[in-house]
């Protein structure tokens, strides 16, 4: 189909989802990013891999949202993707028409979430919030899950194309805004169990236990998660998890604590408790303060933990 995509944020993520994308769709695409070097990077990759394609560098939102039917957005945090909506002169709304469908994949507030959609909607377009899960590796590979939340699930179906060309499963959340609830959510309790998995090991360890033979014994009972058996915290245990590799790659513990003050804001301005998520937060944000700990995926907890054991 003739229907102009365009591709707003190619970093870790967005390079990789973009180019699933223009890859699998021959119609019109435009990019757009803050940095020059990264639309640079993906019409030297991209452009020259395909030379007959129209592939098209914007220097504004606006300029996008003039040229295409279907935007994607995939940027770091609240701030940058309401200031890429609705920044003025030159924000994506300033220049969108009715019947736009608008795809933010960004983890944000579902409360900015909300107010975005409401903006869009106000101007005949539809907006679907759709963060992922899968991490880089999932985005290289086209397998991300999309947890979507839309006005209606007729939005939904419309974007769902876009959606599978650079993922595996899109979820219905509800309306707006729940796409990023249920992410929160599942990174509350992905950073908690880490936590937990970490502190379980380091005890282990220390009391006197083989740490392959302490995880194998918990893979194989009640204290079994995502981080005790897929990317355990202790080098060494599973061979090509990040904490083998000096925690270098997957999630970075940044992110992680972003994701975790997405989760208290929304338990604060809904009065829901959350005591362990607040406690996980904080030492999240100790751990992303470390010097040496910054860039590294956030199983680190783990060794920033032995280093706080005697
Ligand atoms: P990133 O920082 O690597 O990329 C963000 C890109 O946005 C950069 O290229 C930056 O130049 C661009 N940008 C920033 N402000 C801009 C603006 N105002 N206008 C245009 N471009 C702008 O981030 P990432 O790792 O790709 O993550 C993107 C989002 O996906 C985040 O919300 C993150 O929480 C979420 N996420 C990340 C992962 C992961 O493993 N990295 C996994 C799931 C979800």
């Amino acid at each position: 189909d003739k229907v102009t995509t365009g591709f707003i944020g190619l970093g870790q993520m967005g390079y990789r989802m973009a180019g699933n994308l223009f890859r699998s769709r021959p119609a019109p695409f435009v990019i757009f990013d803050a940095d020059d070097r990264a639309t640079t990077r993906f019409v030297t990759e991209h452009g020259a891999a395909q030379p007959d394609r129209d592939l098209r560098i914007a220097r504004t939102p606006a300029e996008v949202a003039e040229q295409a039917d279907v935007i994607i957005t995939m940027l770091p945090a609240s701030a940058h993707v309401r200031d890429v909506y609705l920044g003025d002169p030159a924000g994506l709304l300033t220049a969108s028409r009715p019947g736009t469908l608008f795809i933010d994949s960004s983890t944000i507030d579902p409360s900015v979430a909300r107010e975005l959609a409401a903006a869009v909607a106000f101007r005949s377009a539809a907006l679907v919030d759709a963060p992922v899960s899968g991490g880089v590796m999932g985005a290289q590979a086209g397998t991300l899950t999309f947890m979507a939340g839309a006005p209606n699930t007729a939005a939904v179906d419309q974007v769902r194309p876009i959606l599978d060309a650079m993922g595996r499963h899109v979820v219905y959340c509800g309306p707006n805004g729940n796409g990023q609830v249920a992410k929160i959510c599942n990174n509350m309790l992905l950073g908690i169990c880490m936590i937990g998995t970490a502190e379980a090991m380091n005890l282990g360890q220390k009391l006197g236990m083989d740490p392959v033979l302490l995880a194998n014994i918990l893979n194989t009972s009640t204290g079994r998660c995502w981080a005790s058996e897929v990317s355990n915290p202790c080098p060494g245990v599973v061979p090509n998890a990040p904490a083998s590799r000096d925690y270098e790659g997957g999630f970075g513990v940044s992110l992680m604590a972003k994701d975790m003050g997405l989760a208290m804001t929304a338990a604060n301005q809904s009065r829901v408790v959350t005591n362990l998520g607040a406690l996980a937060h904080q030492i999240y944000n100790l751990v992303a303060n470390t010097p040496g700990l910054q860039k590294k995926d956030f199983g680190v907890v783990y060794k920033w933990l032995q280093g706080k054991s005697s």
